[in-house]
């Protein structure tokens, strides 16, 4: 059984900055532009807080 929550997703924050980040982050993941908080870890896989592009 595949798990898409170990995988790469690309993101889109609100502001427009692309950025790729693992499916199973351990820590909060902040836009490289506005800083605002795009994905955090929650119960061992990613919480994405903006536009999932795409699953790499
Ligand atoms: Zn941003």
């Amino acid at each position: 059984m595949s798990n898409p929550s170990s995988k790469f997703l690309r993101v889109k924050c609100s502001c427009g900055e692309e950025q790729v980040v693992f499916g199973k982050t351990a820590s909060r993941v902040k836009c490289g532009s506005c800083k605002k908080l795009i994905a955090k870890p929650s119960g061992g896989k990613t919480v994405v807080l903006a536009k999932v592009e795409e699953v790499l």
